[in-house]
């Protein structure tokens, strides 16, 4: 099969309707979407990506009422949430209404909502009469993809459309929060920095997970992995032999290392812009003839911290 890349959302809607699977753009990845109410489509998007079933999805539409249709009922912090965040890069655990399918959720009570914020998308979801189930459009474990390109390259033979929407603008993978109690919770760092969410709902805790706390959004503790060896760079000396080293750096090159062999995510470090690059120039630094690839941890604060859990993730546990 060879995949069609387009911006014709009423071909989209066609091969979503009979049961396919497409790629989507959103602000934050880009996703392999079906229709979440099929559990066949929802079948064919684990089959694709190589995804465990144990890993759920999330459920995406395009207004607050439709979500409210999936969910037994939102606390109020969610509410809250959501009018602020909503359409954006946030998601949020709720309970399950019996609508959504346990195949969805992976047997969990609660399911995964957003509304991503890429018009295009919006357009889509407003056509269907159905919700999509979309996990990111990339290879279980590998880097997320935020281009088309990325996608066409790893699932091209996979799927027959990808919804061109350019470049995404925001580069990391939703912040997923659940609620317990009155308590906000927030189970993945992502595109929206935990600072914007305390500005709403006051001081929340956050989930530090691993794969032996599964309940876990998809946090397995390895993930988001180039196929070179990843590293994180604790101040090593290198020498002379820097050929084969790739590095990404946050702000500034490495003086001992080829600079043909570094990316840089932000000069000016602004971290939204750090984020935005940051899966393309993995992917770009696992495509050069290098061994081993040096990455520079940011400063705990904004969206470095979703960037760091994202590096953490895709190193090599030594
Ligand atoms: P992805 O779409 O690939 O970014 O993955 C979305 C993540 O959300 C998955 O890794 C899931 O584990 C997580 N997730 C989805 N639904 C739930 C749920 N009901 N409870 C906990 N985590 C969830
Ligand atoms: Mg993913």
């Amino acid at each position: 099969m060879k995949v069609i890349i387009g911006t014709d959302i009423q071909q989209a809607k066609a091969f979503l309707e009979q049961g396919n699977v497409v790629g989507i753009p959103t602000e934050t990845v880009y996703g392999l979407a079906g229709n979440a109410l099929d559990i066949e489509a929802v079948t064919k998007i684990f089959e694709v990506k190589n995804r465990p079933t144990f890993d759920p999805l999330i459920v995406h539409t395009n207004s607050i009422e439709r979500l409210a249709e999936f969910v037994q009922f939102m606390p109020e912090k969610a509410l809250l949430l959501a009018q602020k965040f909503m359409p954006g890069p946030l998601t949020m655990l709720l309970p399950k209404h019996p609508s959504i399918p346990d195949l969805v959720t992976s047997g969990l009570d609660t399911v995964a909502v957003r509304i991503p914020n890429h018009p295009l998308t919006l357009e889509l979801l407003a056509i269907l009469d159905f919700p999509l189930a979309a996990p990111s459009a990339n290879p279980f474990g590998y880097i997320s993809p935020t281009s088309t390109q990325h996608v066409a390259k790893q699932l091209g033979e996979k799927i027959p459309y990808i919804l061109d929407g350019g470049e995404c603008q925001i580069g990391l993978e939703s912040t997923i929060v659940g609620f317990e109690n009155d308590e906000v919770i927030v189970y993945r760092k992502g595109g929206l920095a935990i600072e914007e969410i305390e500005k709403i709902v006051g001081k929340v805790q956050v989930n530090e997970h691993s794969s032996s706390n599964p309940k876990a959004p998809g946090m397995l503790k390895s993930h988001y992995s180039p196929k070179k060896d990843l590293l994180i760079f604790k101040g090593e000396k290198f020498g002379n032999n820097t050929d084969k080293i790739g590095y990404l750096a946050f702000q500034k090159h490495h003086s001992e290392i080829t600079k043909e062999n570094q990316l840089i995510l932000s000069e000016s470090g602004d971290y939204k812009e750090a984020a935005k690059n940051l899966f393309a120039y993995m992917r770009q630094l696992d495509n050069m003839d290098i061994d081993k690839i040096y990455v520079e941890l940011l400063p705990e604060k904004d969206l470095g911290r979703a960037i760091n859990d994202r590096l953490k993730r895709a190193a090599v546990k030594l």
